[in-house]
């Protein structure tokens, strides 16, 4: 037998392995498309094998449809594959050389399988014996020089496909790319050297493409390209930390990854009925997650389409949610440990705050009897000094005691309807004596357009504005320190007013600016050591301004000066525009020289009630001056006795007392005939000044509120105002 048919004997049968090699391998686009390019190739091989050995032109025939069959979709595959191979396989170029070479070669298949009917493509066959070999002797029809041409493109095509990908990804290790790049050129040279003649007669073509899909195979074995993708899913599906389950449409177990048989570790796997009641009826009756074994673990299902988009199924996934639980739970216990720590620091410094305002009341108190009725100038003098001492702390408790209400949320914004011009006179008189004492020269600059009354906070913007000032004040060596306010913005009814107090004192250090609105923080130690404060009035301020709707903003420069800003929502009252507000001044004093008249009031009948002693005699002490009918009580129950057996004016009654507090001891006397006879004023009187707490007492049945330290000049307007006209006598 010749050479050249053994030769394509043995080729056949590496064709047929070939085959079988890549029919086994993983499942993957690579491998269906070269089993495809092993079909057709072996079938070329097998083909010319058979035509080499014919004796007839009819086998010949035969034999040559079938090489044809595998030479055109042979090189189809190869183009296809080459293309999965090409950073381009989306371009339309690539789809455009497909999509022809598609219609191309199975027409020219077409034509070929039809031969015997037409001479397009052969136009004589017949049938020869050549160096001993049984060979076809033709004449080549049209078609066959189309044929040559475009599968000699075909063949450059397919090798500038793998040279391009190969520049493209030059830089990276790809080493299956090159060899790839190497088959390809294989049945390309082959076909060239046909062309000089070399070869005679013999068609080289079918074992150039065996050498070439030999290679494929070798180069996809070799650097594993068909295990790659799908082992890399497997392996995530496989390996990964999450539970899955998948379900098929009809609600059975397909498949569940390793890590599900941890989470349920009690079920049989294989019995896939009990997987479906045990494991679905579980997680569907725990919607929000579930703990087994002392882990946390959540679900969530998506439903699986196939490509009719129908629903093939479900896809359960299970998270260990153990550590994000376990987290989240210590955070919330931390937040809640740090929301009762404050809350305890917010109580204990009211507690304290409170504590600390009785004592101080009796000091003062006493003291105040001490400047009234000291006869030299030294003893009036110390006096003096507690009194001012006595007020800085005082200042300080009630500092602490807004801020922990602040920050325990217990600071409530009470609107009232208010007069501008009243708001800056007070703040006047409240600032001015100690601008002037200073040597500054202190200005209130109001837009006099700006509306008279305005609604919100009077309190609170009263506050903010003196602790504006009293800084600038406390800050300032020489210079001025200026007070501007205006309404900007106005819209409807609502404004915003704005504030600026500006000054020129020492100023703030850019870098510190940050600080400032911290707690406790003071700046500047070093120039301000001498200087009293807490460090507590600016943050109140801005948590203030907050509160109400507002901001504070500031500019400083160091030795120059400070400004600080705020603006805050306030509701417009009626059309009045501010004008002079010192006209208000004129007129409140007319009518506050008539109300402020000394009197006394020998017949009025006046009971303090107070647990503690020294508060009696310093109540004691503040109403000497009035003459009044002085009785007192050391406790609730006393004063009901009292009230039994007389009727008093007015009652200045105490809250915090033991057994019988001051509220229930009001309750109890609203339920004595005696009182509802003859009804006494009750004012409360205390050491709490918390906000709001006036409000609280006249919601209890108080007439009114006096806080402690009692200030004697409030307590004489409140009796005056409270006693009947004909008990007053104006001296
Ligand atoms: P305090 O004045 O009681 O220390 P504040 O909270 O009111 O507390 O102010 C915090 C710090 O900001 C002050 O200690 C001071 O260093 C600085 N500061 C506040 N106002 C001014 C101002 N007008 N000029 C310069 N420094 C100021």
């Amino acid at each position: 037998m010749n050479a050249i048919v053994i030769l394509h004997g043995i080729g056949s049968i590496i064709g047929f392995m070939l085959m079988v090699l890549v029919f086994k391998a993983k499942p993957s686009e690579q491998q269906k498309i070269l089993f495809a390019g092993t079909v057709f190739t072996f079938m070329d091989v097998l083909g010319y094998f058979f035509e080499l050995q014919s004796r007839s032109l009819e086998v010949t025939r035969l034999a040559v449809k079938m090489e044809y069959i595998g030479t055109t979709m042979g090189l189809l595959a190869f183009l296809f594959f080459t293309c999965l191979y090409s950073n381009h396989l989306h371009d339309k170029w690539i789809k455009l050389i497909k999509y022809f070479y598609i219609v191309n070669n199975t027409s020219i298949l077409f034509m070929v399988l039809i031969m015997d009917y037409h001479t397009y493509f052969y136009k004589t066959m017949d049938f020869s014996i050549k160096d001993g070999l049984y060979l076809m002797i033709y004449e080549p029809g049209i078609l066959h020089y189309w044929w040559t041409i475009t599968i000699t493109i075909m063949g450059i095509l397919i090798a500038a496909i793998m040279i391009q990908s190969v520049l493209e990804h030059k830089g990276e290790k790809r080493p299956e790319l090159i060899l790839i790049c190497a088959a390809s050129l294989v049945p390309i040279g082959i076909w060239i050297l046909r062309m000089t003649g070399v070869f005679g007669d013999y068609d080289s073509y079918p074992l150039s493409m065996l050498l070439t899909e030999s290679f494929l195979v070798l180069v996809m074995y070799r650097y594993r390209l068909f295990d790659t993708v799908k082992s890399a899913k497997d392996r995530v599906i496989d390996e990964i930390k999450e539970g899955i389950l998948v379900v098929n449409g009809r609600g059975s177990l397909v498949y569940s990854n390793p890590e599900v048989g941890t989470v349920f570790p009690d079920i049989e796997w294989d019995n896939k009925d009990m997987v479906d009641e045990q494991v679905f009826r579980f997680m569907e009756t725990h919607i929000d997650g579930f703990i087994i074994k002392d882990r946390f673990y959540k679900w969530q299902s998506n439903d699986i389409f196939d490509d009719q988009q129908r629903k093939a199924g479900v896809l359960y996934r299970i998270f260990d949610m153990t550590d994000n639980y376990l987290y989240t739970k210590q955070l919330i216990e931390l937040k809640e440990d740090a929301e009762r720590a404050n809350e305890a620091k917010s109580s204990f410094l009211a507690r304290m705050s409170h504590e600390i305002r009785t004592p101080i009341n009796a000091v003062l108190g006493m003291n105040e009897m001490i400047l009234r009725e000291a006869e030299t100038d030294n003893i009036r003098e110390y006096a003096t000094n507690i009194h001012s001492a006595g007020k800085l702390l005082l200042s300080i408790i009630n500092d602490i005691l807004d801020l922990s209400k602040i920050e325990s949320s217990k600071m409530e914004i009470v609107e009232n309807d208010y007069n501008v011009g009243t708001l800056l006179l007070d703040i006047e008189n409240m600032v001015s004596l100690r601008a002037e004492e200073k040597g500054l020269n202190f200005k209130i600059e109001p837009d006099v357009n700006m509306p008279k009354m305005l609604r919100g906070d009077e309190k609170r913007i009263k506050q903010c504005i003196t602790n504006l000032l009293t800084n600038s004040v406390k800050y300032t060596q020489e210079g001025s320190v200026t007070l501007q306010i205006d309404c900007v913005d106005n819209k409807d009814s609502t404004v915003y007013l704005w504030v600026s107090v500006s000054d020129t004192g020492i100023g703030i250090k850019e870098d510190e600016l940050y600080l400032l609105f911290d707690p406790f923080i003071r700046l500047d130690m070093r120039k301000n050591k001498n200087i009293e404060g807490t460090g507590l009035g600016l943050s109140i301020t801005k948590r203030l301004l907050e509160m109400m709707g507002g901001n504070l903003t500031v500019e400083s420069i160091y030795g120059k000066g400070s400004t600080f800003s705020f603006v805050v929502p306030q509701k417009v009252i009626g059309t009045e525009l501010l004008g002079d507000y010192k006209k208000i001044a004129d007129e409140s004093e007319v009518a506050d020289s008539a109300a402020r008249k000394a009197f006394v009031a020998p017949n009025a009948q006046i009971l303090a009630v107070d647990d503690t002693r020294v508060n009696i005699t310093v109540v004691k002490g503040l109403l000497k001056r009035l003459k009044v009918q002085f009785d007192s009580a050391l406790s609730g129950q006393e004063c009901l006795n009292k009230v039994k057996e007389k009727h008093y004016d007015i009652i200045l009654l105490d809250h915090m007392m033991p057994e019988m507090d001051g509220i229930e001891t009001l309750h109890n006397m609203q339920q004595m005939d005696e009182y509802n006879r003859d009804k006494s004023v009750v004012i409360a009187l205390t050491a709490n000044a918390i906000v709001g707490a006036k409000e609280e007492y006249l919601k209890e049945g108080f007439a009114d509120y006096l806080s402690k330290p009692i200030d004697s000049a409030q307590l004489e307007e409140m009796i005056r105002q409270y006693l009947p006209d004909e008990l007053i006598e104006y001296i």
